[in-house]
């Protein structure tokens, strides 16, 4: 039995998560789940599983008392505790979306918790810190991300020429050409840029292969999803960011690859499901029997293409932000994440979005990466999109 704690429980990757769970019902057990405001679908979780301690982390008055823990302190006294009980080893799935992943994150590292890490922002924002407290602590960080669960597999399949495939600390780097992350291209690829200007929320929110929750899936049809996906591999495989490139796949068949100084290219396939990677990241470092449909591979051609980055922007933008490192992702996750939502608000459109962030990125975002300087950049960087919304829209 492996004792989980799901955070970010009701969303789109806690919900995949309980999938894999409750099919596997005698390898898991969960004992902690999280959310932040849907505490109907938590109280069920709990009456699911009356073993499992409640966290809800939005502000909530009179949390109902089967909830143990409330509120943002509540949520990161859950891990801690979570942690000390049962004597077993923990995984954390962190499902959680955006910016509000980092703390509970950096807090089950430190208590020694492996993280299966479907919050792609603690790379993005704090990668550095974390991997190093991972080191220290030695705790497994397990990538949940479709292409990085891809490269995480293909990497380890090649242990013997990659050597330790535990993440940041490859020394792939020379043995490795690239890596070649995919991308679906989201809903808009075929759209001219006049086209772009005037989508609306409910077009992006179409996605044509993937299922998840409304921030990622306008992120992917901006393509500022797969610019985090390049931060976040340029951190956690350790790569410099002109090794990772992306390659445009509508079907989203083959998940990433990776391509060797000698030229062979290695492909992750599986069906377009978020409880593939998880389930791979639940069984690490074993591998798990297919709960789900496999992939027929003579049901689809599979078809790719070099991404549009002059329609796509915040795509090239994301490599000049790796190569930045310091607080520019910081810089370049915050302000997308405040331009996403005002463009779900439909308070600017959809272009608006990657002037915003590109306007945002020409401050000065130089400095070391600590936790504090982290969320001093994230707050600055969300401040300046609210001015440059007001200047942009002020009549
Ligand atoms: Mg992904």
């Amino acid at each position: 039995m492996k004792v989980i704690a799901i955070l970010g429980a009701t969303g789109s990757i806690g919900k995949s998560t309980l999938d894999v769970i409750r099919k596997n019902p005698d390898c898991f057990e969960p004992v902690l789940f999280s959310a932040y405001t849907d505490g109907e679908s938590l109280l069920q979780l709990g009456k699911e599983y009356p073993n499992a301690r409640l966290a809800l982390a939005g502000n909530v008055e009179n949390a109902p008392e089967a909830i143990h823990y409330t509120g943002r302190e509540g949520l990161l006294r859950a891990i801690k505790e979570c942690a000390q009980s049962g004597g077993a080893h923990v995984l954390v799935v962190n499902g959680i979306a955006g910016a509000a992943g980092l703390e509970p994150s950096l807090a089950a590292i430190d208590v020694g918790m492996d993280l299966a890490l479907a919050n792609k922002e603690t790379i993005v924002m704090a990668g550095e810190v974390a991997i190093r407290k991972a080191r220290e602590k030695n705790v497994n960080i397990i990538p949940v991300d479709s292409e990085h669960s891809a490269v995480f597999q293909l990497l380890r399949a090649h242990a013997d020429i990659v050597d330790d495939a535990i993440s940041g600390n490859l020394g792939a780097a020379e043995k490795l050409d690239s890596i070649i992350l995919t991308a679906s291209g989201g809903p808009f690829r075929a759209l001219s840029s006049e086209q772009l200007a005037r989508v609306k929320p409910k077009d992006a929110l179409a996605h044509p292969t993937w299922k998840m929750g409304a921030k990622i899936t306008i992120d992917s049809a901006s393509m500022a999803n797969k610019g985090l996906e390049v931060i976040e591999a340029v951190k956690l495989f350790a790569m410099p960011p002109d090794k990772v490139k992306v390659v445009v796949h509508p079907q989203s068949v083959v998940h990433s690859m990776i391509r060797f100084v000698d030229g062979s290219i290695y492909a992750q396939l599986s069906k377009p499901d978020m409880r593939r990677p998880i389930q791979d990241a639940l069984f690490f470092p074993n591998k798990g029997m297919v709960s789900f449909d496999n992939f027929d591979m003579t049901s689809v051609m599979l078809e790719f293409e070099a991404p549009d980055e002059k329609k796509f922007p915040l795509l090239p933008l994301a490599y000049r932000v790796a190569k930045a490192r310091a607080l520019y992702p910081v810089a370049y996750n915050a302000a997308n994440e405040e331009a996403a939502s005002l463009f779900l608000e439909e308070k600017i459109g959809f272009l608006d979005i990657a002037h915003i962030v590109e306007s945002v990125l020409q401050r000065d975002w130089t400095g070391a990466v600590t936790v504090d300087a982290v969320w001093e950049a994230d707050r600055k960087a969300r401040s300046c999109v609210y001015e440059l919304k007001n200047l942009l829209f002020a009549s």
